[in-house]
């Protein structure tokens, strides 16, 4: 392809609408031009670059034996109540009317679709387990669409979704998907890591993200020094420690804590330490109170809380709710005398010596003794990890990393086959219903992640496996007859071998031919100058590498195929 024939408006500023590396680069190499927030066009070389990812994806599906179909975009409300997630997304869903006044929802995934075909298309455990996946465009109303692709009201998802007969038949189309995805992002050149997720309610490492580590990263995971250990911050476990040997008072002593509320405001105020205060939440559960108790200086992990309690609806307690239900402003609330459910971090356990809300206005509770002054209904791990805690797996500590995640692979249980009643006949001809598994791809976000993790001050730099074109030819004169014909008999020749070539022939100077090759991170640039062909030769160099070889213009093409192996 001839630079000239097609379009690559290369930027020489960078733009002030990306706030990351990534986006800087797609916008400044001429990738995607933004039309509105989170909408993006994506321009000849990004399109290049994206059905290069998208053919990997689809390969390594077809590989793995999952089938591909394609579902439409535009799906009706009904089916969305059906599984009561009409309301539950409401807040991402972009929902639209037709004419005739029927309302519609553009798919922000496509769980209830697939349930819904496969429960009439699907009868008999012959034709059991199938694995279906699609490529295919999501619309999300993200309260923040950011970072160009990385979070986009519009995006391209890889979805799978498998249909299995027992937990064991679901174990293997998981971790063939698992595999797949390996595979999938090690080909697009990425590092990834996989990490154990928040599953809600089904418990036990049923769902694991593949995360991109960078700064960039919206999400927090921990990863163990010593052991493979490795989850997102929704879901990581830490080890439990003894509680230091605390002397306990003979009675919890009330102190005046005038307009102190905060953990911080109160323990500068009495001069004691975050750790020696315990934050008391009051939260809802199905609607009524419950008090929730972690270190002063820890958070609360509402993930952790919901596993706690499957099947009840969390919130946390307005300020009337906290008031009914302490006798307290906000800010007061403490374990002592509080008749209500009360769970607490399993740190909390056998601590003596503390300090909490007195459940009066402008009072503390010096001295209370959690084992002797406090009822619990439960302890469990309920506080976010974070950088030091131990690992729940080993004696190694967990260190914190923010990450992109590019993949998810998640058990789905029964939940979207019960409401559909995708059922089918057993050997024994008895009904039984099918167990899910869902698999997802960010595409287009997962092209952004390859950029985000691989590029210097120049620019991009491609791995081969998507680049847009994996060769770019530099006729650095092109009125030079000899110089235009070499390059395009290497580009012809390397073309008929399946590679793709880019020809610069823009007549500029070498040097902004040299940098747009940069920005545009080609694996392998080729020059061909008045002076190298006078030597009946050709530059190479790999981009991102500063060794540059001389090749004569015989072998130049055996040459570059080696370099791109
Ligand atoms: P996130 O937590 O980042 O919002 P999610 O949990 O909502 O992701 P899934 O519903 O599991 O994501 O979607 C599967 C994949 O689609 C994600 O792993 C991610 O790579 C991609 N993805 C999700 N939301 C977006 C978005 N707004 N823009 C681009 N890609 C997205
Ligand atoms: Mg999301």
């Amino acid at each position: 392809m001839r630079w000239s024939k097609t379009h690559i408006p290369t930027l020489k500023e960078d733009p002030q609408e990306a706030e990351i590396p990534s986006h800087r680069l797609m916008l400044r190499a001429g990738l995607i031009r933004r039309l509105g927030g989170g909408l993006y066009t994506f321009l000849p070389l990004g399109l290049k670059a994206l059905r290069n990812v998208e053919r990997i994806v689809r390969e390594e599906m077809d590989r793995a034996g999952a089938i591909e179909v394609l579902m439409p975009a535009l799906q009706p409300r009904e089916i969305w109540e059906q599984s009561g997630r009409y309301e539950l997304l409401s807040n991402v869903m972009f929902r639209i009317r037709d004419r005739q006044d029927r309302d519609l929802v553009l798919g922000p995934t496509h769980e209830e679709i697939i349930t819904d075909l496969v429960a009439r298309e699907i009868n008999s455990y012959r034709q059991l387990p199938k694995t279906f996946y699609q490529i295919q465009t999501k619309f999300r109303d993200e309260i923040r669409p950011r970072f160009g692709l990385m979070r986009a009201k519009e995006f391209s998802m890889k979805d799978a979704y498998s249909f299995n007969t027992s937990p064991e038949d679901l174990e293997t189309s998981y971790q063939a998907m698992y595999q797949a995805y390996v595979r999938i992002f090690e080909r697009c050149g990425l590092r990834t890591k996989a990490v154990e997720a928040d599953s809600g309610a089904m418990g036990g490492s049923s769902s694991h993200e593949f995360m991109v580590l960078a700064d960039a990263g919206e999400d927090g995971i921990v990863e163990c020094d010593a052991c493979a250990y490795a989850a997102n911050l929704e879901r990581a476990e830490r080890r439990a420690v003894a509680p230091a040997d605390e002397t306990p008072d003979r009675q919890p002593e009330p102190i005046a804590t005038p307009g102190h509320k905060t953990i911080e405001d109160v323990a500068r105020f009495l001069k004691a330490k975050p750790t020696d205060l315990i934050k008391t939440l009051i939260y809802t559960a199905n609607g009524q109170p419950i008090a929730v108790l972690v270190p002063g200086d820890r958070d609360l992990n509402e993930h952790k809380l919901a596993r706690l309690l499957p099947g009840q609806t969390l919130a946390m307690a307005d300020d009337a709710q906290i008031e009914k239900a302490t006798g307290a402003p906000v800010g007061f609330a403490g374990p002592v005398g509080l008749s209500l459910p009360i769970y607490a971090d399993v740190s909390l356990q056998g601590r003596r010596r503390v300090i909490t809300g007195a459940n009066r206005a402008d009072t503390h509770l010096q001295g209370v003794d959690l084992t002797r002054d406090v009822t619990f209904t439960a302890f469990a791990d309920l506080a976010i990890c974070r950088e030091g805690d131990g690992c729940p797996r080993c004696a190694g500590t967990l260190h914190e990393k923010r990450g992109i995640e590019v993949g998810h692979v998640f058990k789905l249980g029964t939940k979207y086959s019960e409401c559909f009643k995708a059922t089918y006949l057993d050997p024994n001809g008895k009904e039984q219903v099918m167990i899910m598994g869902c698999y997802g791809i960010g595409v287009t976000r997962t092209l952004q992640a390859v950029i985000e993790q691989s590029h210097d001050a120049q620019g991009i730099i491609w791995p081969a496996s998507i680049a847009p074109y994996q060769i770019a030819i530099l006729p650095l004169n092109v009125s030079h007859a000899e110089s235009l014909k070499t390059a395009e008999s290497l580009m012809t020749t390397l073309e008929a071998q399946g590679f793709s070539v880019i020809l610069d022939d823009r007549d500029e100077r070498p040097g902004f031919k040299f940098k747009d090759a940069d920005l545009l991170g080609f694996p392998l640039r080729v020059v061909v100058s008045e002076r190298s062909l006078a030597a009946g030769q050709v530059e190479i160099k790999r981009r991102g590498v500063d060794e540059k070889v001389m090749v004569s213009c015989a072998e130049a093409a055996q040459k570059i195929v080696e370099l791109l192996k």
